[in-house]
């Protein structure tokens, strides 16, 4: 597990992790799956802040290599002893059954129950989250303390499940910035009541989608809320005319626990996108992680596969399995904390904000140094940056904008922060002594 960079102590939180903590809690309770009615409760919620286009596509299409699954939803579902008496009740947690479990309703003996129950007996008291998506199976989750007071006895067992022809549903919300060139976040909506998986990814993408819808932004978002795997596969395949503006792009998930912050770079390992976060996530005091791509994980394995080879990266805080809770009943409200939704959003902030400014620039007087004195640009007693890292800034920026280096770049070579670098460069393009470059369209 990676350390600890959110002490449970730490009282401070701030309204908008608040208010991102409220619409997890509202969210928890659903019961979601890859399809079905889950998913448009929680797409209608999300809708509620952000005006969400709603796309549904028919159960049987095919999906490159895939083939959208029939639509699953679920009523109820027990298990009972010959007593009467309901061991294990959906209406305690969706957890319990077995995600796309196909409709049963019969007697069944202990030993044969046992081959359908899942358990988790290192943690007794948690109930494990599992999935039969592609294999039609039925079974229920329940907790090691439950089963162990199992005994030699005929069940009932009932699930009222269908498993029937409908669609598989996905939101999506694009903002229109300055360039068509997007920015794909990405996150998924397909978990039942778990909140660092998937809620908290839901939770910030909502909340930086109308943030962004009322700024002025160079490039242009798009949000996905998309059911896992096979949501990206058929997202990929609807709009794969699309694909070519997506410029930068991340995976939005798990950034909701106490842990530091993990990148999963894109395949590409050296995209834009790749060496922005990184710089972000060096000027938190915190610990975080890089790793490189690797074709297992979340959705990036859809955008990174080699016919797309997106640069979407992967941003998230204890990496999928590495934490205890995961998969699990104990991935519940109290794993999450709106202090790290909060410092998770203004992690996706300082992203974004580096993104937008991230300019190439052309010095148009590149023969010999300018004279900064003479623009009142050299030594600015008592102006706003008149300092040293401002003055060799004004000079890493003029020498170095050939068109060929952006204001990142330049913050490398040069060892000085991105924001100095960026104020120093807005200064001289005011002041008509740069060009921007770099809008492919
Ligand atoms: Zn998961």
């Amino acid at each position: 597990m990676t350390e600890t960079a959110i002490t449970k102590s730490e009282k401070t939180t701030t309204a908008l992790g608040e208010q991102m903590y409220s619409l997890m809690t509202e969210l928890f309770p659903i019961c979601r799956s890859i399809t079905g009615d889950g998913v448009r409760q929680t797409l209608d919620i999300i809708k509620k802040d952000i005006p969400l286009s709603i796309h549904k596509v028919p159960s049987g299409t095919k999906v490159f290599d895939w083939e959208v699954p029939k639509e699953w939803n679920i009523n109820e579902a027990y298990i009972r002893n010959s007593r009467g008496e309901k061991l294990v009740d959906f209406a305690n947690s969706n957890l319990h059954v077995l995600n796309y479990s196909t409709p049963v309703d019969r007697s069944i003996t202990l030993s044969d129950l046992k081959e359908h129950l899942y358990t988790l007996p290192e943690h007794p008291d948690w109930i494990p989250y599992r999935t039969s998506y592609y294999k039609e199976d039925w079974g229920f989750c329940m907790t090691h303390t439950q089963f162990q007071k199992l005994t030699d006895d005929v069940y009932d067992v009932h699930i009222d499940s269908s498993l029937e022809d409908g669609h598989l549903t996905y939101g999506e919300y694009y903002i229109a910035g300055e360039l068509p060139d997007e920015v794909l976040i990405s996150t998924r909506v397909c978990h039942p009541s778990m909140c660092n998986d998937n809620l908290s990814g839901i939770c910030i993408s909502t909340y930086l989608a109308k943030e962004l819808r009322r700024k002025k932004l160079r490039y242009s978002y798009r949000f996905l809320f998309i059911p896992g795997t096979i949501g990206a596969i058929t997202w990929l395949y609807v709009n794969e005319a699309k694909v070519k503006n997506i410029k930068h792009g991340l995976v939005v998930s798990l950034l909701g626990d106490a842990g530091g912050f993990t990148y999963k770079r894109s395949r590409q390992g050296n995209a834009e996108i790749d060496q922005i976060v990184e710089a972000v996530l060096k000027t938190k005091d915190t610990s975080y992680k890089i790793l490189n791509f690797s074709p297992y994980g979340d959705d990036e394995r859809q955008f990174c596969s080699p016919g797309f080879n997106l640069p979407v990266g992967s941003i998230m805080r204890t990496p999928f399995g590495e934490y205890p809770e995961y998969h699990t009943s104990a991935d519940n409200l109290d794993l999450v904390t709106p202090v790290a939704l909060d410092a998770s959003m203004q992690m996706l902030h300082d992203v974004i904000n580096m993104l937008e400014t991230n300019k190439k620039y052309v010095n148009i007087n590149p023969k010999c140094e300018l004279h900064l004195g003479k623009r009142g640009l050299y030594n600015m007693v008592g102006g706003e940056w008149a300092g040293r890292d401002y003055q060799l800034s004004l000079l890493w920026v003029l020498n170095f904008s050939d068109g060929n280096h952006s204001l990142l770049d330049i913050s490398k070579e040069s060892g000085i922060n991105f924001e100095s670098i960026s104020k120093a460069a807005s200064k001289l393009f005011e002041h008509k002594l740069l060009i921007e470059i770099g809008h492919d369209s």
